[in-house]
């Protein structure tokens, strides 16, 4: 099945009250275990490039061509979104035109008189293109590929204002913060959730900094309305350990166990039972 748009995914998300998962991708490791993992759940899944990724990927073009081949040689059927991350103005464009499915423009950092202009552009061009668009108001804490946010809550009007300019989901922040949570955390602020949920209805919400926020939390977010959540640095902490356990027990050193193909099979099944363990949790699993 080619990419999808994100929209009826998430559509179906909101009005079935699960979340539908955000992985995002460093490699070809990356990429087969998760398209992999959602196929067997029965799962749809939106494969998240940040920027920096898509750079480290060799550019939009080399991604959207291993999602494509994936997807045909893995015999992919669940619906699978290609998604950019943390977009600027500038990158957003250029996934549209590399052939992506769905983009987030992260205008979070403008005013909001700026970032309401620029979002309305894209959303035309979304619009026209088939794409599905994410939006942002009120930063997310912590740090994502060197944009560093305070972790503030949204201001539920002005999610409203985005929400009305046609974006197919928003993310508002509500406490949560990209990377591991700190000790002192005071965790998610549901008052500000449910009142942003108020303002915006029927749109879905989007969470982001998905690692490490408590399964009871998840679910409560989830049925105030969250229907896409983001997962990214709990993939990479699950393929370090694995990946460091095969060097410590000294397997690179065993028979062929040098063989690339050996060395990163630990660290992708580790980003499997990963995906896995967040499918269920979100609710997603057999909603393809
Ligand atoms: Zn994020």
């Amino acid at each position: 099945m080619p990419l999808v748009n994100a929209k009826e995914m998430l559509t179906k998300a909101k009005a079935g009250h699960y979340a539908v998962g955000q992985f995002n991708i460093n490699n070809l490791e990356w990429t087969k275990a998760i398209l992999l993992t959602a196929q067997e759940m029965n799962s749809p899944v939106i494969l998240g490039v940040s920027e920096g990724a898509g750079k480290y990927m060799c550019g939009y073009n080399t991604v959207v061509g291993m999602v494509e081949g994936m997807l045909e040689t893995l015999n992919i059927t669940v619906p699978v979104a290609l998604h950019l991350d943390h977009g600027s103005y500038e990158g957003a464009k250029a996934c549209i035109e590399a052939g992506f499915s769905s983009i987030m423009f992260d205008g979070s950092h403008y005013p909001i008189d700026e970032n309401i202009a620029k979002t309305k552009e894209l959303v035309a061009i979304c619009e026209e293109k088939g794409l599905s668009i994410e939006a942002e108001v009120g930063s997310i804490g912590g740090e994502e590929d060197g944009v560093v946010g305070a972790g503030e809550c949204a201001d539920p009007d002005e999610c409203k204002m985005i929400a009305d300019l046609g974006v197919t989901m928003l993310a508002a922040g509500i406490g949560n913060i990209h990377g591991k949570y700190p000790e002192n955390w005071a965790g998610l602020s549901f008052e500000t959730l449910a009142a942003v949920q108020e303002k915006t209805g029927t749109m879905p919400l989007v969470l982001h900094g998905g690692t490490g926020i408590p399964a009871e939390m998840i679910k409560k977010a989830i049925s105030l309305g969250v229907s896409k959540i983001n997962v990214n640095t709990e993939c990479q902490l699950a393929f370090q350990e694995a990946t460091r356990k095969y060097i410590e027990e000294g397997k690179d050193l065993q028979g062929k166990g040098f063989d690339p193909r050996k060395l990163l099979a630990p660290g992708t099944e580790a980003i499997k039972a990963t995906v896995r363990e967040k499918i269920e949790l979100f609710g997603s699993a057999n909603k393809a």
